[in-house]
């Protein structure tokens, strides 16, 4: 694999109780990080993994249904932490920003899409289709603000189902087969089934010689792969598909113990985010 620069950082947060995304799990409210990978390519540039939060959320919560979103998982953006503030903290030159993969549509995953609409969008069709779907109460329901998403910005849309399908490196298995998103073999597209509609991961080896899956959010937390817990099936059901979340969290647990140096990175876990910038 052409090796690529990865940094894992966080934009904003949101707090729930633990319980609902790992059965078990404790009943107090728990920050999860919403966290952006900036993957630096050695020729394309710069392209985000996720967006993370942003003020647009904010202010897509503000009317009523929405306004629900942010009242069950609120969420900590502060208004003063604008896009070209956080770029500039994060060192990233917003010209160098080539385009983004977004691993699904959830308003957790593409709040800053309205700063990035008119640059490549790899994506899923599953996905994008189900965020265009008529209804505001759907919608919310499935975790979609469609707003945040600017219409113009299908058009930029390439979808990892339409790229040349390859066989992953060992090092992910069991996961054996991933979507050649630039054609050049650096950023594989895998498709992890349960969470929502059209929900992908990313395989990529990095600079210094890291395979890491980055994993969305088929769990919650690192833990839960290695406890192999899932979520109640309240919270699966919910969101997407309870059969399909439970055979990609088996097939996660099975790749970390199939090989103990692959990197799985869940958006929302800040363990595992912070073993990665530790290391
Ligand atoms: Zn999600």
């Amino acid at each position: 694999m052409i090796r690529v620069g990865l940094r894992w950082l966080a934009r904003g947060s949101c707090r729930h109780p633990e319980i609902m995304t790992m059965a078990g799990g404790s009943l107090c409210a728990v920050d999860f990080p919403a966290m952006v990978g900036i993957i630096d390519h050695p020729v394309r540039g710069t392209l985000l993994f996720d967006t993370g939060y942003d003020p647009a959320f904010l202010a897509a919560t503000q009317p009523f249904p929405e306004r629900f979103y942010r009242w069950t998982t609120p969420v900590q953006i502060g208004a003063a932490q604008s896009w070209s503030t956080w770029l500039a903290d994060s060192g990233i030159d917003p010209d160098s920003i080539a385009g983004t993969i977004l691993s699904h549509f959830h308003g957790d995953h593409v709040a800053g899409m309205v700063h990035l609409a008119d640059r490549p969008i790899h994506c899923a069709r599953a996905g994008l289709e189900a965020l265009r779907r008529p209804g505001r109460i759907r919608q919310l329901r499935s975790g979609h603000l469609a707003a945040l998403v600017p219409k113009t910005a299908d058009a930029h849309a390439r979808f990892f189902e339409d790229a040349p399908a390859v066989q992953l490196p060992a090092a992910f298995a069991p996961f054996a087969e991933g979507r050649d998103i630039l054609g050049d073999g650096s950023l594989l597209a895998v498709e992890l089934p349960g969470h929502c509609a059209g929900h992908w991961g990313l395989a990529l080896r990095t600079q210094d010689d890291r395979d890491v899956l980055l994993a969305a959010d088929a769990v919650w937390a690192g833990k839960a792969i290695d406890l192999r817990r899932a979520p109640p099936m309240l919270t699966t059901a919910l969101l997407g598909q309870t059969r399909p979340y439970r055979e990609t969290l088996h097939r996660l647990h099975a790749a970390r113990c199939n090989n103990a140096d692959l990197v799985i990175l869940p958006s929302h876990c800040a363990h595992s985010a912070a073993a990665f910038n530790a290391d």
